[in-house]
Formats: C-alpha cells, sequence, structure tokens
C-alpha cells in the first residue's frame, strides 16, 4: 500500500519539515514483495526509513518512495548453557529492545543502551558506542533483494562491519531491506568497562562490580549528561567519523598540534577525534543562522532552529573543508544524504 504526500516531520531527528511524494510502511515482510511485483522500486527513487536518526534530508520534498519499515515482534530462537539467541523485527525500537534484555539480565548490549533508531538500521553502521559494537552481539540477519526479491541471509562475515560502516552502506548500498537480526547475548554477562568515562561513573558511583543493568544506567545517564535530546534540538548524533590517519601523518600533526587527540586503530594507523579537530578550526559552537554545530558537542550538527537540511549540510561542508584546509585530512560522513 503507498500513501502520497507523506510528512516525514515524525521521522527525521533533524527536525526538518520534509514530504514524501510515495510513501509506503512495512509491517511485514510480504508488503516488500508486494511492491518489487508492482515494479515500483525500478520506476521510482527510493529510501530505506527506520526512525530517520541518521539521515539529513536535503530538500523539504522526498522525490520518490521512502519505504518506513514498522515490522514488530521478537522471538527466542535457542537457548544453550552460556547464550540465548534472539530474533527481532528491524521495526523495533533499538532502545526499548535492549532495555528488555538488559532487565532480562543478559549481556552484551548495556553499552549500546539508549541509540536512536530501529532494530534494522543497527548493522548498516555497525553501531558502537562505550567501547562495544553492534558486531559484537550480533549472530546473523536476514533482508530481501530488492533487485529480485530473494531472501538471504547474511552472517557475520558477509556483513564487512567496520568501524562505523558494513556492505550495506559500501558495495550492497541500497539494495537490501534488512527484515530480522538476530543477536547472540550471553547468560553470565561479561562486563566490559574499559572505557574511560564509562569507567570512572561508575567508580564516582561507588560501584566496584556493575552489572549489566548498573552498566547502562551509567550509559544513559552519561549520554542523557553529554547528548543534546532530538525532541529539543534537532541533530543526528555524530556527524562525521573518526578518521584514521597513518602514524607518520599523525605524528606530523603531533609535532604542530602538541595536543591532537588520537588513539590506536588497526597497526600503523590512529584514529583521530574528528570533535577536536572540528573544535581547532573554529567550528565548536558556530553557527550561521540556524545550523552549526553544538556547543558542548563539537562533533554534533544541531539545527537550531528553522534551518533547511540544505542549510545544515553547507554548514557541515565548510566545517569540512576548514579541516582539510588547516589539517590536511578529509572527514568521512557519518550521517546518510537523502
Ligand atoms: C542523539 C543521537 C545519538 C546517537 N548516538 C549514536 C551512537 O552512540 N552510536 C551510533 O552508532 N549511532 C548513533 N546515532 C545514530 C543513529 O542512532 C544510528 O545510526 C541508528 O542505527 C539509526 O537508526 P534509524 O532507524 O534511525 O535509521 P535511519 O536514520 O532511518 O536510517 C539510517 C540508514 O540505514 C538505512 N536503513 C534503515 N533501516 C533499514 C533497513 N531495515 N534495511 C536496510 N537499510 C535500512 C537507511 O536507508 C539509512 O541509510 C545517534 C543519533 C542521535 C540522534
Amino acid at each position: 500500500m503507498m500513501d502520497r504526500y507523506v510528512s516525514l516531520d515524525e521521522y527525521n531527528t533533524f527536525g526538518l519539515h520534509v514530504t514524501a511524494s510515495y510513501y509506503s510502511k512495512i509491517t511485514d515482510a510480504g508488503e516488500i514483495f508486494d511492491l518489487i511485483k508492482e515494479s515500483v522500486l525500478t520506476e521510482e527513487k527510493h529510501l530505506i526509513l527506520g526512525g530517520g536518526s541518521n539521515v539529513l534530508f536535503l530538500d523539504d520534498f522526498y522525490n520518490g518512495l521512502v519505504i518506513h519499515i514498522n515490522s514488530k515482534g521478537k522471538i527466542l530462537l535457542r537457548e544453550t548453557v552460556n547464550d540465548v539467541y534472539i530474533r527481532v523485527a528491524a521495526g523495533e525500537s533499538w532502545s526499548d529492545f535492549v532495555v528488555e534484555m538488559v532487565n532480562q539480565g543478559y549481556g552484551g548490549l548495556e553499552n549500546l543502551s539508549m541509540i536512536p533508531g530501529t532494530v534494522g538500521a543497527a548493522p548498516i553502521q555497525n553501531i558502537g558506542a562505550y567501547g562495544t559494537e553492534l558486531k559484537d552481539v550480533f549472530y546473523q540477519l536476514t533482508a530481501i533483494d530488492l533487485s529480485n526479491g530473494e531472501k538471504v541471509l547474511f552472517n557475520r562475515a558477509e556483513c564487512e562491519f567496520g568501524y562505523r560502516t558494513s556492505v550495506f552502506k559500501t558495495r550492497l548500498k541500497d539494495r537490501f531491506i534488512i527484515t530480522h537480526v538476530d543477536f547472540k547475548l550471553k547468560k553470565h554477562p561479561v562486563i566490559n568497562v574499559n572505557y574511560g568515562a564509562l569507567h570512572q561513573h561508575l567508580y564516582e558511583k561507588g560501584i566496584a562490580n556493575p552489572t549489566v543493568n548498573d552498566v547502562s544506567n551509567s550509559v544513559i545517564s552519561i549520554r542523557k549528561s553529554k547528548l543534546p535530546d532530538p525532541a529539543q534540538l534537532g541533530n543526528a548524533g555524530s556527524f562525521f567519523k573518526n578518521p584514521v590517519v597513518h602514524n607518520l601523518l599523525f605524528q606530523d600533526l603531533q609535532r604542530e598540534f602538541p595536543d591532537i587527540v588520537g588513539y590506536n586503530d588497526m597497526k600503523g594507523f590512529k584514529k583521530v577525534s574528528a570533535a577536536w579537530l572540528i573544535e581547532k578550526t573554529q567550528w565548536k559552537g558556530k553557527r550561521i543562522g540556524n545550523a552549526g554545530f553544538h556547543d558542548k558537542q563539537a562533533l554534533i550538527l544541531v539545527n537550531y532552529g528553522n534551518a533547511t537540511g540544505r542549510e545544515l549540510f553547507q554548514v557541515a561542508m565548510q566545517a569540512k573543508q576548514a579541516v582539510i584546509e588547516n589539517f590536511g585530512i578529509e572527514l568521512e560522513m557519518e550521517v546518510n544524504i537523502a
């Protein structure tokens, strides 16, 4: 079923006023097969949309079909002595799923608490936070190939997960709709509090041996104190990825800028803090009209009022250009442009 001229205001966290020329709400995989049979996808430009928390619409009119994933349901696939395997429909809320699993005492998701969006979008950029990534709890996923309607299972290796990326963001971009994700969670959780801010927060609370609940509560508390709430201030979290540079370039930069922030990445490379780069080019807290970067979180592009998608994009591109000119580093967008 397709509707015409549907507002996407509720379905993008930048707070943009956008209308889709065609819109289809998917609650069941069968509806995807109908779209393929009717050849709609070959005729119309299309966008697969979950919660819209990682998308920037450039224009106020999306001239194409928005396929809005709203399928619900969770089932326990199997259980072993140590693990549970759970299948979750793509349209389920990620953070609600995490809360449910944490409440049951299952381990693996707690560091990923309170990330906005849907379960089906989580593998797209291999969501990550506080020292954990989706790939650490991922078992497999089911997706429908829009080119031929085939249902395909992807295991972890086939998803080609990397830092804020997967095969669905690169080689197979826009070709598959993820319908279900299967997770492998631990019945005897192994707590990971190596991430500095998380470790510090638990220490300050006097919690020496945290449970999954403690970790989740700490992550939620840190996130609430640091990140702007999209309901108050339109944003999509980090706009750029942290760039990975060769050690030699990092050392050169370090000589010139001793306070540069970088972390060890794969052998011979450093991950540079994109927030630091933006701050150093004076874009932290800078606004042009209603579009700008957050004054406390330099990496977060913010709609301070009625900015348009293009105004937000232009601000982001100006900051990107400033980083190129000052450091010779090209920032890559984490957010998807529609
Ligand atoms: C305040 C805030 C904080 C955030 N913090 C984090 C964080 O800590 N870590 C992190 O990794 N991300 C973070 N994000 C980004 C975002 O929450 C994640 O990327 C999330 O997974 C996006 O989910 P979504 O359902 O909103 O996806 P959408 O924004 O709707 O879509 C994102 C991309 O996935 C594709 N897509 C969506 N669903 C499907 C599907 N079922 N099948 C195929 N393709 C699909 C879309 O086409 C699009 O390319 C944050 C965002 C906000 C607003």
